[in-house]
C-alpha cells in the first residue's frame, strides 16, 4: 500500500466520524425538542410511546407537540388541535403559557392493549390527563376532529384551573364547548359531521344529583346520560348569561367554591323565572330540540 491509499483511508475514516457525530448531533437535537423531551412526559405516555415499537413520527407547533404513525394523521391532528385551542382559549380566556399540550394518536390495537386499561378519565375514545391526550386513530378524519376538540377544552380547563372543576361541569364544558368547535371546524373543512347518541334520549335527571356526580360512570347508558346531561346543562346556562360569560361563572363555581345556582342568583340575579327557563332549556337540550 502506498501513501496515497493511506491518505484515502484517513479520509474516509475522518468523513466516517464526522458523519457520525452529525447524526448523533441531530438526534440529540430531536430529542431535545419535540421528538422527546421524553422527561417531559408522564410514564403513561412513556410507556405508549415504548409500544409503539419506536414507529412515530412527532411534530411540534405553536401550542402542541403531536405524536402518530403516519403523517397523514399527525397533520389532521395538529391542525384540529390549534384549531380547537385557538377558540377554547376565546371562550375561556387567560394564560396561554406553560406545557404544551401532547397529543398521542393510537391506533385500536395499542388502545386494547394499553388504553382500554388505563385508570384515568376517559372519554370513550380519548383520554386527557393533564397536558396529555390520547385519541384512538379510528373513524372519519371528522371522526377523530370531534374528539380532539371534546379533548382540547378539557386540557384548557385544566391549564386554567387544574383538576379543581366539578366533573360535570368539566364535562359540560367539554360537551358543549368542544361540539361547537368541532361544528365550526367542519364548516371550515366542508365536512359532514353526526352526532351517534344512542336513539332514546336520557332520562332528565334532577339537577342536584348531576351535580354531586364525582366520579365518570362506567360505560354504557349511565355514562352516556351523565354526558349529555351535563352538556345539555351548561349549554342551558351559557345561553342565559351569554358564552362570552360562561368562564366567569366556571371561575366561580371553582375559584370561589359557589354553589352554582347561588352563582347565578347572586352574581347574575336569577329570578324563579329564570331558574324555571333554565330547567325548560335543559330539558329542551336532552330531548332532542337543541341547535337551532
Ligand atoms: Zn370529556
Amino acid at each position: 500500500m502506498g501513501p496515497y491509499l493511506n491518505s484515502k483511508r484517513h479520509v474516509v475514516a475522518v468523513a466516517g466520524i464526522v458523519a457520525f457525530l452529525v447524526v448523533m448531533l441531530g438526534l440529540w437535537i430531536v430529542l431535545r425538542t419535540g421528538g422527546g423531551a421524553a422527561d417531559d412526559l408522564s410514564p403513561f405516555a412513556r410507556k405508549v410511546l415504548k409500544m409503539g415499537r419506536g414507529d412515530w413520527l412527532c411534530a411540534e407547533s405553536r401550542h402542541f407537540i403531536c405524536y402518530a404513525s403516519d403523517a397523514s394523521h399527525l397533520a389532521a391532528i395538529q391542525n384540529a388541535a390549534e384549531f380547537a385551542y385557538a377558540r377554547a382559549v376565546e371562550f375561556l380566556p387567560g394564560a396561554t403559557g406553560g406545557r404544551k399540550g401532547r397529543i398521542f394518536s393510537v391506533d385500536e390495537e395499542m388502545w386494547a392493549r394499553v388504553l382500554r386499561k388505563a385508570d384515568r378519565r376517559r372519554d370513550g375514545l380519548a383520554i386527557q390527563s393533564e397536558n396529555e391526550i390520547f385519541v384512538m386513530q379510528s373513524g372519519s378524519t371528522a371522526d377523530v376532529a370531534v374528539r380532539i376538540a371534546h379533548e382540547v377544552v378539557h386540557y384548557r380547563v385544566w391549564q386554567l384551573w387544574g383538576s379543581l372543576v366539578p366533573v360535570w361541569l368539566d364535562e359540560g364544558l367539554a360537551g358543549c364547548l368542544g361540539w361547537d368547535i368541532a361544528e365550526a371546524y367542519r364548516l371550515k373543512m366542508g365536512w359532514q359531521l353526526s352526532r351517534r347518541w344512542g336513539d332514546a334520549p336520557p332520562p332528565v335527571s334532577d339537577l342536584a344529583k348531576l351535580m354531586k356526580t364525582a366520579d365518570y360512570p362506567a360505560p354504557g347508558p349511565e355514562a352516556e346520560a351523565f354526558y349529555r346531561q351535563s352538556e345539555a346543562l351548561v349549554r342551558a346556562i351559557a345561553r342565559n348569561i351569554g358564552y362570552g360569560k360562561l368562564h366567569h361563572f366556571v371561575a366561580g363555581v371553582t375559584e370561589e367554591t359557589l354553589s352554582w345556582d347561588a352563582y347565578l342568583r347572586d352574581r347574575f340575579g336569577f329570578s324563579e323565572y329564570d331558574f324555571r327557563w333554565l330547567a325548560e332549556e335543559y330539558e329542551r337540550n336532552l330531548t332532542g330540540k337543541e341547535d337551532d
